[in-house]
């Protein structure tokens, strides 16, 4: 499991592509040997202009602002390949990355408007869709299980979840919130929701390179938490967890966190004797970055499927650490600026590898995925032969009613 590069003050002061030499993980930059891997594993390769190993000739030869002045970076989708494969150990996603990226937004001539819009949302309602945050709740109304919401219940509760924007406000995300309340309800675990009072968490935001917005919902979202009392939080937002997890304790936000797929998996042999129904799907699982190569839970997702009566899980070519991104993550709210610059849709990319296996489900673990591949399919033409199910909501359409 990879753990979260402490880019707050250690005695050093805050780490900056000045001060990148006094941080072990950031003199490890300079440790590059100018392989290319990087460049030839980015899914963007072609369309970065400086892909990471560019960025360190460029940092090295006193040349960085002409990178910090190219819009070529806003084509990283933050998919983890790079420092995966980086053969030097160099944490680029989560360190060299960031920092480049948030003095590329600083410099950008102009914003592309879906991303603009999406952070104006962000900063105003707490939620990238511009929805009230009187409504974020609102979905737990048509929970078959009772969903408490923390601040009327009034007392401590074992798992605080946190559902994020898009299970809060996409009926597609209420699918797989109303299949965890399901499965909440069928382990006997004592949750609660923030309900109206959660906020965005911000991962997004932060991977676009708008780190100042990103700091603000932290900061929110902590002193929120902190008003009441939980053992743990749990999320089924795969960005929402690798903010939670990663991130949010430099702010002084020190949870035990969770995320849904590897919390239920952790919960199997209480599980499995309740996932009674058959379902006869052939099952293909598509790793999301955020949760295999950045947080290393590759079997934790196919032993909750393969614990369902009557699924039959198969590989696609690239799975596991080789997974292609599904251009959401960094490349949230960009689609419409790559499709102008001619750039192939990661998501189309990845379904059509899912339809090559002959499944009819393509599981996920993130909801943004749930929307991103629906659409795909239906411009692969494959939407009549495969669907697209949360892994939670697989299990909770096995249990016995
Ligand atoms: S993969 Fe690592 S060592 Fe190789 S060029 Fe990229 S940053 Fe340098
Ligand atoms: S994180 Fe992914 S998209 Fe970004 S530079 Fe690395 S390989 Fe490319």
């Amino acid at each position: 499991m990879s753990t979260a590069t402490p880019s707050a003050d250690n005695g050093n002061g805050v780490m900056t592509l000045e001060n990148l030499a006094k941080f072990p993980e950031g003199q490890k930059v300079y440790s590059c040997m100018q392989c290319g891997t990087c460049a030839a594993t980015c899914p963007y390769g072609d369309d970065l202009a400086f892909p990471p190993r560019a960025i360190i000739t460029m940092l090295e030869a006193g040349l960085i602002e002409e990178v910090f002045n190219n819009p070529g970076l806003l084509n990283c989708v933050t998919c983890y390949a790079c420092m995966a494969k980086c053969p030097r150990g160099i944490k680029l996603t989560e360190v060299l990355l960031p920092l480049v990226k948030e003095q590329v937004f600083t410099h950008l001539k102009e914003v592309p408007a879906e991303l603009q819009k999406a952070l104006e949302n962000t900063m105003r309602y707490g939620n990238p869709m511009g929805e009230s945050p009187r409504k974020r709740a609102l979905w737990a109304k048509s929970s078959p299980v009772p969903v408490p919401v923390i601040a009327e219940i009034k007392r401590a509760v074992d798992v605080l979840w946190f559902v994020e924007c898009y299970p809060a406000y996409h009926p597609r995300g209420h699918d797989g919130n109303r299949a965890t309340a399901k499965l909440f309800k069928a382990l006997g675990i004592d949750f609660a929701i923030l309900g109206n009072e959660e906020k965005c968490a911000g991962e997004c935001v932060r991977m676009a390179g708008e780190t100042g917005l990103f700091e603000m919902l932290t900061d929110a979202n902590i002193k929120l938490m902190r008003k009441y009392k939980f053992n743990r939080i749990v999320t089924g937002g795969a960005h929402a967890y690798d903010a939670l997890k990663h991130k949010y304790p430099a702010a002084g936000g020190d949870f035990e966190v969770h995320h849904t797929t590897p919390f239920f998996a952790q919960h199997l042999a209480q599980l499995k004797p309740k996932l009674k129904k058959k379902l006869d799907y052939t099952v293909t699982y598509h790793d999301a970055c955020a949760l295999g190569r950045h947080n290393g839970f590759y079997e934790e997702p196919r032993a909750l499927l393969q614990a369902i009566p009557g699924v039959k899980l198969v590989e696609m070519n690239h799975s596991g650490v080789n997974s292609i991104c599904c251009g959401g993550g960094g490349g949230m709210w960009l689609d419409t600026y790559y499709a102008e610059k001619g750039c192939e849709r990661l998501s189309e990319r990845r379904v059509k590898e899912a339809l090559d296996t002959g499944a009819n489900v393509l599981a996920v673990s993130c909801p943004y995925e749930i929307s991103r591949f629906e659409d795909a399919l239906k411009v692969a033409g494959g939407e009549k032969r495969m669907v697209v199910r949360d892994v939670v909501e697989l299990l909770a359409e096995a249990l016995e009613d």
